[in-house]
């Protein structure tokens, strides 16, 4: 708690925290020692089938194991390796272990890893990630690297022939978080996404709100006619998840479903036995 001007007291946002905490805090300097005493690790989150909670795969979640200040999330720790440039090893740090981790799982199983928009800018990223599969012996195809709109702003052909060579390895790139953007149409005209993301903000309020409801149908009508499949992120509640399937939606991820665990869980599938269809 802080105390005001006026005398009073409030309590701190999240972001004042995190500001209040990590203000004498060289977060950089700190990573890069982090990155070589092993202390980044992923958390896996399970995706399902809409249909019948089927597993499909888990997206890979960055953590940060810090011995004195506790699990440090990306949310602090990624903007801070983009601008210092370290994002580039730690961004080929976190898909040898999730290409490590998945080559074990069963096969079919599939494994998502966020990529940077300064990992995707770099001319030698698909190179990068070409040695990471034969260096794991990832079957391709098992590989979802998954950027965000903002990620292709303003680097657009550069961007394209970075598409090209990466699909070319024969893995798969969806779209995060989309429709949290203003670019969404012209992104996807031209860059040939193979799944697409709906961000959490419309999913969590689609019990409460009609126009939410309607711009997620539109997100699904937009993945059927470009046939790809579409995936709902920030399942929290049954309700969701009645509505997702209502509207066609192909995959579903959430806490519904799981948690993001460093240890790969099953999924939770009471959520079908409740559907009652
Ligand atoms: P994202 O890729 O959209 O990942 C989904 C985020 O939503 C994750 O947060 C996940 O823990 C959280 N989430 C999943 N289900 C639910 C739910 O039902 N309710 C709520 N409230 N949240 C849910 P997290 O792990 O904090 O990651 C935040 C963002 O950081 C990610 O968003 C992604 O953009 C970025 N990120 C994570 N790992 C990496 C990484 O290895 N590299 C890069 N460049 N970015 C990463
Ligand atoms: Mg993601
Ligand atoms: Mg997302
Ligand atoms: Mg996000």
């Amino acid at each position: 708690e802080k105390r005001m001007g006026g005398g009073g007291i409030r309590r701190l946002s999240l972001r004042e925290v995190e500001e209040a905490s990590t203000a004498d805090w060289d977060i950089a300097a700190d990573l890069h020692r982090a990155l070589e005493a092993g202390e980044l690790f992923l958390v896996y989150q399970p995706v399902v089938a809409a249909g019948d909670g089927a597993l499909r795969g888990y997206e890979a979640l960055l953590r940060w194991a810090h011995p004195a200040r506790g699990i440090i999330g990306p949310h602090i720790l990624v903007p801070v390796a983009e601008e210092s440039g370290l994002i580039v090893e730690v961004g080929a740090h976190v898909l040898r272990l999730a290409c490590a981790a998945a080559r074990d799982w069963p096969g079919g199983l599939r494994v998502a890893v966020n990529v940077s928009p300064v990992q995707l800018a770099r001319p030698d990223f698909p190179k990068t990630v070409a040695a990471i599969l034969a260096e794991t012996g990832l079957a391709p195809e098992r590989l979802e690297l998954e950027v965000t709109e903002t990620a292709i702003l303003g680097h657009t052909e550069q961007m394209v022939r970075a598409f090209e060579a990466l699909k070319a390895l024969g893995l798969a790139i969806a779209l995060d978080d989309f429709g949290a953007g203003w670019s969404s149409l012209a992104t996807l005209r031209h860059f040939p996404f193979d799944r697409l993301k709906v961000d959490r903000g419309f999913v969590s309020r689609i019990e409460l709100d009609p126009r939410s409801v309607a711009i997620v149908r539109a997100v699904l009508g937009l993945g059927a006619s470009l046939g790809v499949p579409v995936t709902a992120e920030g399942v929290e509640t049954l309700g969701q998840l009645r509505i997702l399937r209502r509207l066609g939606c192909n995959e579903i991820q959430g806490y519904l479903i799981g948690r993001p665990a460093p240890d790969p869980q099953p999924p939770e599938t009471d959520a079908w036995a409740e559907l009652g269809d």
